[in-house]
């Protein structure tokens, strides 16, 4: 685009959001040139911060009529590029629409817009003895819309699901700028669950300028602890043995021993360094009987190669516990000046045998390899820790990140648990689907955006 031409788009950008509410300065933009992942980066043209429906309308209609891509982004903290304009473009921030803006605690739904963050839905609610469960590590920083763009998940989401399982309803603005209710604040909706639909579309169908989000009761009370382990498959068996003794943990998330040494340093916890995991345990429920539970499950994780138990005794210790886990990859910042963080799912019980692949994988590259992960959910986060300034090892991180992609899906499981294709995983889309899939997931997007200029570049492999 010519020089002219830009100013002008900028000056139509104003003249709907607003003087204050357009970034175009180089040294501005730059801020928005990537997300939580490292590796891919885009300047954005310029930056939009609609307050409201009618705004976001009106900024797509303008943007398509002259022909500009545009990018929805919430905080910026995914992990596949997803709000990255790699085809050029403006990023229509929601971080401004953070209002909530009704709670109904008799019928359990809150109504927020997208820019409110995860945590502060369930901090408005907890008094009253309700929360909104999905609980990403980054619940303290990514917004409600980014959560349902990405279907985002956390350790509590092996009991009780994933973001899609908590919404009920949405307001969207569409690529043709109409604004849409889907859904309601009822349980049940009639026809296409175009709710569904939408959660997990990774900001490619429609832009959610609101959002119904259900509120669960918290439970009478909760369990904590963590498994020290002699080794990995010790932790991992364990998993396998609770759920065939009918117990479901609220949470099972494993830690492998490179982390630990940077975690007792970080959260002042003590972790024996020597042990190869430590596993963080939670059951939840009511009070009663939760004693018994406990010895039944600790017999269990003493039968799998644990060694000792570390329970929190409290609130307090609970939640450092869980800090120093939902906080762990930035821990290892103490060790590695970069790290990559990738996120695959095998089998739960093929998890042993994928440990030891990402172990083979590091020698071969060699380089270091953390995990921590959902391990209830054979979700894994191996993080690949590398140096920028030293020759090949960045080139070396790509490569040993795709051969655990690849490895995931040879075991039966799939290269994203969470964290979404984006751009940065899209040339391996064609590892899980064949190009008629792939044909038929972009037919689905030209129903929505025909023209294209959503968020372009994402999810489908460039050749295809
Ligand atoms: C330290 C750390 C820990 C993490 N832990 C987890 C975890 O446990 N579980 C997990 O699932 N993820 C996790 N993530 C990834 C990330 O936080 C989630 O994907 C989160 O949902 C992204 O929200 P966001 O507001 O930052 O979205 P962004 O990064 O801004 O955007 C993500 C995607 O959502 C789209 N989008 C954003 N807002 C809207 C909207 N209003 N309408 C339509 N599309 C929109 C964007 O276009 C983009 O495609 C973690 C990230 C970090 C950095």
């Amino acid at each position: 685009m010519e020089q002219w031409q830009f100013g002008s788009i900028i000056e139509g950008l104003k003249s709907i959001a607003g003087e204050k509410s357009v970034l175009s300065d180089k040294e501005s933009l730059l801020t928005y040139e990537s997300d939580g992942l490292t590796m891919d980066t885009a300047v954005p043209w310029a930056v939009v911060f609609p307050v409201s429906a009618e705004q976001v309308s009106e900024i797509v209609k303008y943007l398509t009529g002259n022909k500009i891509p545009y990018i929805p982004r919430g905080a910026g903290t995914g992990l596949s590029g997803g709000c990255l304009p790699v085809k050029g473009g403006i990023v229509i921030s929601l971080t401004r629409m953070n209002r909530i803006l009704e709670i109904d605690i008799e019928n359990r739904f809150a109504i927020v817009e997208p820019g409110v963050l995860n945590e502060e839905v369930t901090d408005a609610v907890k008094d009253h003895g309700l929360h909104f469960s999905p609980d990403p590590s980054s619940g303290q920083a990514s917004t409600i819309g980014g959560n349902i763009a990405e279907n985002a998940g956390g350790p509590h989401t092996m009991k009780y699901g994933v973001t899609v399982n908590h919404v009920l309803g949405m307001e969207v603005v569409l690529p043709d700028g109409d604004i849409v209710e889907l859904g309601s604040s009822t349980l049940e909706t009639q026809g296409y669950d175009l709710v569904g639909l939408m959660n997990g579309s990774e900001g490619t169908f429609g832009i959610v300028t609101k959002a119904i989000v259900k509120l669960i009761p918290l439970p009478e009370t909760y369990l904590t602890f963590c498994g020290i382990y002699n080794s990995v498959d010790g932790a991992v068996n364990t998993i396998t043995q609770l759920f065939k003794a009918g117990i479901t943990p609220v949470a099972l998330e494993l830690i492998d021993k490179v982390y630990l040494k940077g975690l007792n340093e970080a959260f002042d916890m003590d972790f024996p360094t020597d042990a190869e995991a430590v596993m963080i345990m939670e059951l939840d429920g009511p009070e009663e009987g939760m004693d018994t539970l406990r010895e039944k499950v600790i017999d269990i994780c003493r039968e799998n190669d644990m060694r000792d138990v570390q329970i929190a005794a409290d609130s307090d210790a609970r939640k450092k516990l869980w800090t120093t886990r939902k906080h762990a990859t930035a821990a290892l910042g103490r060790m590695t000046p970069f790290y990559y963080t990738q996120d695959g799912v095998v089998p739960r019980t093929r998890l042993p045998e994928m440990l030891k692949r990402i172990r083979e994988i590091a020698r071969k590259y060699n380089i270091t390899i953390a995990n921590a992960f959902h391990a209830g959910d054979g979700n894994i986060h191996p993080v690949l820790l590398y140096d920028e300034r030293i020759k090949d090892e960045k080139t070396r991180v790509l490569a040993a990140s795709g051969e655990i992609l690849e490895t995931c899906v040879e075991m039966g499981g799939t290269i994203s648990g969470e964290h979404g294709i984006g751009s940065e995983k899209k040339k391996y889309m064609k590892l899980v689907f064949t190009v008629d899939d792939l044909e038929q997931m972009k037919d689905l997007k030209g129903v929505f955006d025909p023209e294209g200029f959503l968020n372009p570049g994402k999810i489908f492999p460039e050749e295809n």
